[in-house]
């Protein structure tokens, strides 16, 4: 066995903790055990360069399985538990928010139980460096106006989606697990992630994938919505440095310092796309289409992430322009990636969502 720390990553066949997964290993962050329960966001071929890897190991199940995670938990030992498992899109939540209450307040409540028996159980040597990471968003804010100067970790929380509701729910709970019983805990939020292995739901990829196959790109409202983009690979770096160097008990948020109406960002997908696949007969910003506004849709976010900057040297080194182009780069060369996302659920909710509004 090398001398690497064993991570617990929860959630590590989805988009960040997929990257996440795959950065640990090519960094020796450590011996990775990737919990999922591969729901339709997950995706194995993410991972499936590390199946000859001796310090990766995949289990399928999931959080709220409290007797699951207790065994993996005596079994493997781990230094830290990371918790990236959630339910994860908003337009879901809206239609069915059972599940995000069960996976992100009531699985997050189990992982907490199993992970709070386990370290209360070590030698006092492997307790102290133990730490329990979990992810979460700026969502739990709320919404800002123009103005409005960007949320810091002591904004207070505001969530207006279910999502945002249930992940504010297991930050609490976070947050008091180390309040009641001292688990040494830590808190991410951070803003709209882009990147490589995205499940085009989300409005990058399903921009480009939209558009690549001449369909409409339906962008809520008046596009006028701003989102900060961070890169996957930068999240990664900052989570990392959280887990080895962040203070227990806090929360830190994590930005990209780069603030985008849906509109530009589309446009700029558009612009790239012009360049690297072009079509005779149009431009592939003609497919822009807006449609009706998503309920209770935050008009603005955006993050203070001087915390993490002053305390931990972090910031972001993606510029919004080349990792774009490197995401859109991405998803042209993965076809065989993009195919197999294309299954009957996911075409379904497609349908329900987009054909019918
Ligand atoms: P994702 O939807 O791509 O992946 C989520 C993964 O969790 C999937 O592999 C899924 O199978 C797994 N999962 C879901 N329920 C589970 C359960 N009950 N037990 C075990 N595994 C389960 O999500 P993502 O975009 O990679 O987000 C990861 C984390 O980061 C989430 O906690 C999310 O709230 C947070 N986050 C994401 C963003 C973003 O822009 N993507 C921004 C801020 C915060």
């Amino acid at each position: 066995k090398n001398n690497l720390p064993t991570l617990l990553v929860t959630g590590g066949a989805g988009f960040i903790g997929a990257n996440f997964v795959l950065q640990a290993r090519k960094g020796k962050w450590g011996n990775i055990i990737n919990l999922d329960k591969l729901t339709y966001a997950s995706n194995l071929q993410n991972l499936a360069e590390l199946k000859n890897d001796s310090g990766y190991t995949f289990v399928q199940g999931d959080i709220s399985n409290y007797e699951l995670v207790s065994y993996l938990l005596e079994k493997h030992q781990p230094d830290a538990v990371i918790n990236f498992a959630a339910e994860t899109h908003v337009d879901r939540s809206i239609l069915t928010p059972l599940n995000f209450i069960q996976t992100n307040v009531v699985g997050t409540f189990q992982l907490l139980e199993a992970s709070k028996t386990y370290w209360q159980k070590l030698n006092s040597e492997k307790q102290e460096s133990f730490r329990f990471l979990h992810i979460s968003t700026d969502e739990v804010y709320g919404s800002l106006n123009p103005t409005d100067t960007a949320f810091r970790e002591d904004t207070p929380y505001a969530p207006n989606s279910p999502y945002a509701a249930s992940k504010a729910g297991a930050d609490h709970l976070v947050r008091s697990y180390y309040h009641t019983y001292n688990l040494p805990t830590l808190t991410t939020n951070c803003s709209n992630n882009y990147g490589p292995l995205q499940f085009p739901e989300k409005l990058i990829p399903l921009m480009i994938l939209n558009a690549l196959n001449d369909q409409p790109l339906p962008i809520y409202g008046d596009g006028q919505n701003i989102r900060d983009w961070l890169y996957v690979g930068d999240h990664c770096d900052a989570i990392y440095l959280v887990l080895k160097a962040g203070k227990i008990g806090e929360s830190y948020n994590i930005g990209g310092l780069n603030e985008q109406t849906n509109l530009v960002v589309v446009n700029k997908i558009c612009a790239i796309l012009d360049e690297l696949a072009p079509k005779n007969n149009f431009r592939y910003s003609d497919l822009i289409t807006f449609i009706k506004d998503r309920p209770g849709h935050d008009r603005r976010y955006a993050i203070d992430c001087s915390k993490i900057n002053q305390e931990l040297g972090w910031k972001p080194q993606e510029n919004f322009e080349s990792g774009l182009l490197k995401t859109v780069q991405w998803y042209l060369n993965n076809s065989a990636w993009v195919e197999s996302i294309f299954t009957g659920t996911y075409q379904n909710w497609i349908k329900q969502n987009y054909e019918t509004r």
